[in-house]
């Protein structure tokens, strides 16, 4: 029986103490941890957590996009055995910066499955921000690598062939993003034929109360400010579209292989309840935290265990109440969006985070206003028309991704 838990035993409840992270060692031994995407929030973060968990986690590699110097101070941090920058024209700076380290530096995109391939590793955290996660996923996942996936684009763009090879190579894939960790933690308590539906909580971001089928002409500052979560430049963003949301129904679709009727939005501007599920006796199970992407993220690299770590914590006397209220599709184009690529399937996930992507990227240099990002996401989808029947692959959903891109560029001229 696991510590910190009561049981029922003869009639009386047996209530055990926690034991404390020593005895987290005894039951999780070592594990060699790989962080794509470490100098990102989620994987400062997970670092974190690492630093809290040094007798049970050790950094086997560490990769980054472009900041060498981050990257490199980390490595001295956590002396992982393989480092890897994507960016080419970053390399020189991080060889700069680690004259004389003993750790192998890998370069580009190669370097990058290779670190997701280590035959050493137990667990490797995907926190790579966007598209550029995908082939990370899928290499950890042909290695039969339990992934702790922060990169829900994975799922969002190719659910039917990541699931697939989780499947085929006996490798557990262990949501990082709060509200789909949430909800496997909520779906311990049943059967999976029991499940009535999955509630998505949507803090609603910065413009909560402003009404979404009209988004206001916010600057990229006034955007950037999420009231709850503290986190990247895209996924802040997405949140202030709800496209965020939307995005996390498609990857609640493919994670927890269910079909869209059974996953619903509800808006709770408080981020604490991370999200339930409703079984179906009426029972609804729902997960509460501070809102701290320690706490997820920890608890995949712990799981299954709930142990003593840097999260912080949720004082209920601090609270001023919990609201929640439906959030309707038709009242959230972006919803509406993301619902209609989980219904088709195929490509159709992939188009949607492209056109995304180019939009987003477009807003935060200034070239279009907020309320056009949903525009344009909306231009690209509905000139999507391509057959979904086909069988995934990694090249078909590339081509996909290339086609949304050029067509979301093209509409921003
Ligand atoms: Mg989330």
């Amino acid at each position: 029986m696991n510590s910190g838990q009561s049981a029922v035993s003869d009639g009386r409840i047996l209530v055990r103490k926690p034991k404390g992270n020593a005895d987290v060692a005894e039951d999780m031994g070592t594990k060699d941890v790989v962080i794509l995407g470490s100098t990102g929030s989620v994987g400062t973060n997970t670092l974190a957590v690492v630093r809290a968990f040094r007798d049970q986690l050790r950094v086997l590699g560490l990769s980054a996009h472009s900041q060498a110097r981050e990257l490199a101070r980390q490595v001295r941090e956590f002396e992982p055995r393989v480092v890897g920058l994507t960016e080419r024209s970053a390399h020189r700076a991080l060889r700069e910066e680690l004259k004389g380290v003993d750790t192998k530096v890998l370069e580009g995109e190669e370097g990058l499955a290779q670190m997701a391939r280590m035959p050493e590793a137990d667990i490797v955290v995907s926190a790579i921000a966007g598209a550029a996660g995908l082939p990370a996923a899928v290499h950890a996942l042909r290695a039969g690598h339990t992934l702790a996936l922060a990169n829900k684009e994975a799922l969002v763009m190719a659910g039917p062939l990541v699931t697939k090879l989780a499947s085929e190579h006996d490798a557990e894939i262990l949501p990082v993003d709060s509200e789909h960790s949430a909800i496997s933690q909520a779906l311990r308590c049943g059967e999976p034929e029991d499940v009535h539906r999955i509630i998505l909580t949507a803090s609603g971001g910065p413009f909560y109360g402003e009404g979404y089928s009209k988004l206001p002409q916010a600057t990229p500052g006034e955007a950037l400010d999420h009231p709850n979560w503290d986190m990247g430049a895209k996924i802040t963003i997405d949140s202030a579209t709800m496209m965020n949301k939307g995005l996390e129904v498609i990857e609640a679709r493919w994670l927890f292989d269910l079909t869209t009727e059974k996953i619903e939005v509800v808006i709770h501007p408080q981020s604490l309840v991370h999200s339930m599920v409703e079984f179906a006796d009426g029972s609804i199970i729902a997960q509460m935290g501070a809102p701290d992407m320690k706490l997820p993220i920890q608890h995949a690299l712990t799981h299954p265990r709930h142990c003593d770590g840097p999260a912080e914590r949720l004082d209920l006397n601090d609270l001023d109440g919990l609201e929640f209220r439906k959030a309707d599709p038709e009242e959230f184009p972006a919803l509406q969006l993301a619902y209609r690529a989980a219904r088709r399937g195929g490509t159709a996930g992939a188009v949607l985070n492209a056109a995304d992507e180019v939009a987003v990227n477009a807003f935060l240099d200034g070239r279009i206003e907020l309320p056009q990002i949903l525009d344009c996401v909306r231009h690209v989808t509905s000139k999507h028309t391509e057959d979904s029947s086909e069988q995934l692959t990694l090249e078909i959903i590339r081509q996909a991704d290339r086609w949304a891109r050029e067509e979301a560029r093209t509409w921003l001229e």
